[in-house]
């Protein structure tokens, strides 16, 4: 495709979902915006596929985190998005057998941890309020320019809150847990929880902090008493209709409506610059598109280190601290196409094996397992265990497979980016597929009778078809290492660069990765607050100088 102008006022660079929130901000701010994404959809990994013939999915599996003030902003109800909202909502897989099953009711979850884990209730609302406190006192909004360590650290008062800061910044989840409770049932689900933080262990400093993602969403904003984002042990607020696929079509549509042009199938090969200001792009077809603000939706990394055309813009210590952050991608994704009903060990009635097959279903039924998971990524070697968050849309949503067959779509860590021996072939993927599956088949007893096709993503696959650096699927860690005004590095997490008019708007910033169009609005916001009145030579980097 082309570009119908060879200037705007803004140019994004990649059409993921935050690259089309930013768009959607600055189009509706009266800027003129052009989207330039190298596949044939917007929407990045939530892009749709066609996985099969008639089978209709994306690479993630559920919204848990999109902002309800982007949803309504964007008015993603209008442009087609509808919810199915299976109860329960979630299904943990136990080492016993049984399973806990997260529902939508708050009561009924209480009811499922009494049998789990009758000794550790009150310590489990306890660590509830633990993050939600500790959220509290932060003071942290997902939506304003993230603090620094120092000055998280400056925010506590007292002997408490210090202990806090240091357990959750620098303890680990598994020495956390081991510290208030005693079911390895609970402890097993809560430690998955924090994995959220990306690729790490239980054994991980600092993996705490992915209990904190939900507890500082909600601080942010308007937040009702029985908002679900309370309720820690439950999946996804709902299944879009059609799958993830709906929201970018839908994110896409409302972009376009105000006025946003989308240039598929092109890539941009450059960041041009005239002095010390970025000036536009040049794209594959060999076209020069200038503009007065650039917004790289891509891995911080690539943008200043890969795609400038002057790389002596970025100051040697912070190229330095860009080229050392680790990414080391983990992510692996298996696609089922199934001619039946997939039916989990621990159902007990018919109608209890339809609910689970309808839910998420996340697989690591022990902290240990987490951790040996994790050993083996670390060591080079795709999991012998691996750990699985699964889901089987099309039993709530027929329409995205063929009559009568179920699509079931799983995220599986840890595939290392880097393997020890052997490369991510069809032979090595087609491997790790069969353990994938071997291990699905210890909670789901029929999948080995039911699977009729299958595909596999690697890490190299995400890299080479999303440009996702080495494969990492959140565009980085979210550790303490990689968050607040670490994210990507100090001096770059407020969403400028050391180039005027260059910035970044995708999860490799501040809040971070997944579903939640954050990183787009911030740095849309970012970008008209600079620019306002034409005010762009008024953007000062807050970058430390060279060396
Ligand atoms: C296997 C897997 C499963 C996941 N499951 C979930 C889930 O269920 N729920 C959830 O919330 N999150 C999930 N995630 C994480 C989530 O997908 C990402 O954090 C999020 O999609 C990143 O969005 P983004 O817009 O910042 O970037 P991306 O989605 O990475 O978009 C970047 C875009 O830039 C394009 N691009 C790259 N280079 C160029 C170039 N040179 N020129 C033009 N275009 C370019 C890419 O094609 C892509 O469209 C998953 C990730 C993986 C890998």
């Amino acid at each position: 495709m082309k570009p119908r102008s060879t200037h705007y006022d803004a140019v994004i660079v990649g059409g993921g979902h935050n690259g089309l929130v930013a768009s959607f901000y600055l189009a509706a701010a009266g800027r003129r915006v052009l989207v330039v994404e190298q596949r044939a959809q917007a929407g990045g990994l939530c892009a749709p596929l066609e996985f099969f013939p008639g089978y209709r999915g994306t690479i993630t599996n559920t919204p848990s985190a999109l902002e309800p003030r982007i949803f309504g902003d964007m008015q993603l109800e209008h442009f087609g998005v509808t919810f199915d909202r299976p109860d329960p909502t979630m299904v943990f897989p136990l080492a016993d057998g049984r399973s806990f099953k997260g529902w939508r009711d708050r009561k009924r979850t209480e009811a499922d941890l009494r049998l789990l884990a009758p000794n550790d209730v009150e310590s489990y609302f306890a660590i509830i309020d633990f993050f939600n406190d500790f959220a509290r006192k932060l003071g942290v909004s997902v939506f304003d320019d993230p603090p620094s360590l120092a000055e998280l650290a400056a925010a506590m008062r007292t002997p408490d809150d210090e202990a806090a800061f240091a357990e959750v910044f620098f303890g680990n989840i598994q020495d956390f847990l081991d510290r208030r409770l005693s079911s390895p049932h609970l402890k097993a689900l809560l430690a998955s929880l924090s994995m959220s933080a990306g690729n790490v262990a239980p054994s991980t400093p600092g993996s705490p902090i992915g209990l904190l993602r939900r507890p500082l969403s909600l601080m942010s904003g308007h937040a009702t008493a029985d908002d679900p984002r309370r309720h820690m042990v439950r999946g996804s607020t709902g299944l879009p209709r059609g799958g993830m696929g709906s929201i970018a079509e839908a994110m896409r549509a409302a972009a376009e409506a105000r006025g946003v042009e989308i240039c598929l199938e092109t890539r941009v090969e450059r960041i041009v610059t005239a002095g010390e200001r970025a000036t536009g792009v040049v794209l594959s077809s060999g076209d020069e598109v200038t503009a007065q603000t650039v917004l790289s939706n891509l891995n911080p990394k690539t943008t200043l280190l890969n795609l400038l055309d002057n790389p002596a813009l970025v100051p040697d210590g912070l190229a330095e601290r860009l080229g050392s952050l680790k990414m080391a991608g983990g992510a692996f994704k298996l696609v089922l196409a199934l001619d039946g009903l997939p039916i989990h060990r621990s159902a007990t009635s018919d109608t209890e094996a339809r609910q689970l097959a309808a839910c998420q279903y996340r697989y690591s039924p022990t902290v240990e397992y987490l951790e040996e998971a994790h050993d083996d990524y670390k060591y080079g070697h795709p999991s012998r265990r691996p750990k699985l968050l699964g889901l089987t849309p099309s039993v709530v949503d027929p329409s995205v497979a063929p009559p009568g067959r179920h699509l079931m779509s799983v995220n599986v860590w840890y595939a290392p980016y880097r393997l020890a021996s052997g490369a991510w072939d069809a032979e090595t993927k087609a491997k790790f597929a069969a353990t994938c599956i071997d291990t699905i088949e210890e909670f789901i007893v029929n999948i080995k009778d039911i699977i009729v096709d299958q595909v596999t993503f690697s890490p190299v696959d995400f890299e080479r078809e999303y440009g996702l650096v080495e494969g990492h699927q959140l565009h980085g860690d979210m550790t303490p290492l990689g968050m607040f005004g670490n994210r990507p590095t100090p001096g770059l997490a407020r969403y400028r660069t050391p180039v005027r008019g260059l910035y970044l708007c995708g999860s490799g910033v501040w809040p971070g990765g997944t579903v939640t169009g954050i990183p787009g609005y911030n740095a849309a916001t970012r970008v008209l607050r600079d620019t306002s009145g034409a005010q762009d030579d008024a953007s000062t980097p807050d970058v430390p100088s060279a060396g």
